[in-house]
């Protein structure tokens, strides 16, 4: 029999606008990668161009994140001392150098994230979206690190619900987005999301349920948060064995988890809806989802310019890519 569930070689990116060219792309960089300083917490080792020191925002953001991840899904391993490096290069051209030079292949991306058997990296640059995009693929290293076998959806749902900064200071734009997704006849069917596994098929909605699913996994009611948690365990348990597809779906143990619970389905939209933004007032009646769908009517623009959202990409082999042979040489055979 086949492999079920092979080693996986991901590329968790991160959606910017398409590729607009450099002036001298044709021109090797010389340097493609910051080697100047290392700076070392944790799992993570981040190089960049300038200095780290321990109150930098982006040391300050990696070590909060990895509090956050540890207490909610489980981890670190006892023993793992696997590091994580993060690159973050100076700008978005050395980005695209960077990109252009060693996977021409790849679609551009602001961010992400390429995980072999012998190491993990994160690769992203300077800008407006450092944080999110930090915290996205971070969240992406931090969970093959302890839940390698975790299958997609789950993994892109994480990273999405742990990538906002400030998760309980400012409002987490998923919800309003997810709500407008459902005020607008989407249906949520988590065994659909089950079933894909490629990455290139999810779109920005299917993120968005992602999100959503996992969101009431972490913080919602206890049925779904014990299950959501009990499944975690089983898959760092098991790790990247075969035995992880035998495991029971996630569908199946929401629906068990409480047998007089509405179907997980009804009970999640009900519970993403009545959920206060953070920082509305809390004597507040919750939020009724048709009056967050004229909030969100009235944000139909900002809506459009952030629905690129991240995508990841599995790869398949590419043979004439440095990606490719590497992974021909890591792996045998790809999925
Ligand atoms: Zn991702």
């Amino acid at each position: 029999m086949h492999l079920y569930h092979p080693i996986r070689l991901f590329l968790m990116l991160a959606l910017i606008a398409p590729f607009q060219g450099c002036a001298s792309a044709n021109k090797r960089p010389t340097e493609l990668l910051p080697t100047r300083s290392t700076y070392r917490t944790g799992p993570f080792a981040i190089h960049s161009h300038k200095a780290m020191r321990h109150k930098d925002p982006i040391v300050q953001e990696l070590e909060s994140l990895t509090r956050e991840v540890a207490a909610r899904i489980g981890g670190p391993m006892p023993g793992q001392d696997k590091t994580v490096d993060v690159y973050i290069l100076a700008d978005e051209p050395s980005f695209q150098h960077f990109l252009h030079y060693y996977h021409p292949e790849l679609p551009s991306r602001r961010a992400y994230f390429i995980a072999t058997e012998k190491s993990r990296s994160v690769y992203t640059y300077q800008g407006d979206h450092l944080m999110e995009d930090i915290r996205h693929e971070s969240t992406h290293a931090l969970v093959n690190l302890t839940h390698p076998g975790l299958p997609l959806w789950v993994d892109e749902g994480l990273a999405e619900a742990f990538e906002h900064p400030d998760r309980d200071k400012t409002p987490d734009p998923h919800r309003e987005r997810f709500l407008s997704d459902i005020n607008s006849g989407f249906k949520p069917d988590l065994k659909r999301l089950e079933s894909m596994d490629d990455v290139r098929k999810f779109t920005p909605r299917d993120y968005r349920e992602a999100w959503a699913w996992v969101e009431w996994g972490l913080i919602g009611p206890k049925d779904s948060t014990k299950a959501f948690r009990s499944y975690l365990d089983d898959v760092m348990r098991l790790g990247e064995s075969e035995s992880v597809v035998a495991l029971k779906p996630l569908s199946t143990r929401w629906s068990e988890a409480n047998p007089e619970m509405k179907l997980p389905q009804t009970a999640m939209l009900a519970w993403i809806g009545e959920q206060k933004q953070v920082g509305e007032v809390a004597a507040k009646a919750p939020v009724d989802i048709d009056i967050k769908q004229t909030r969100l009517q009235n944000s139909e623009v900002e809506k459009q310019s952030l629905e690129t959202k991240r995508s990841t990409l599995s790869t398949t082999r590419q043979k004439q890519s440095m990606l490719g042979r590497l992974y021909s040489s890591l792996f045998g055979q790809s999925k």
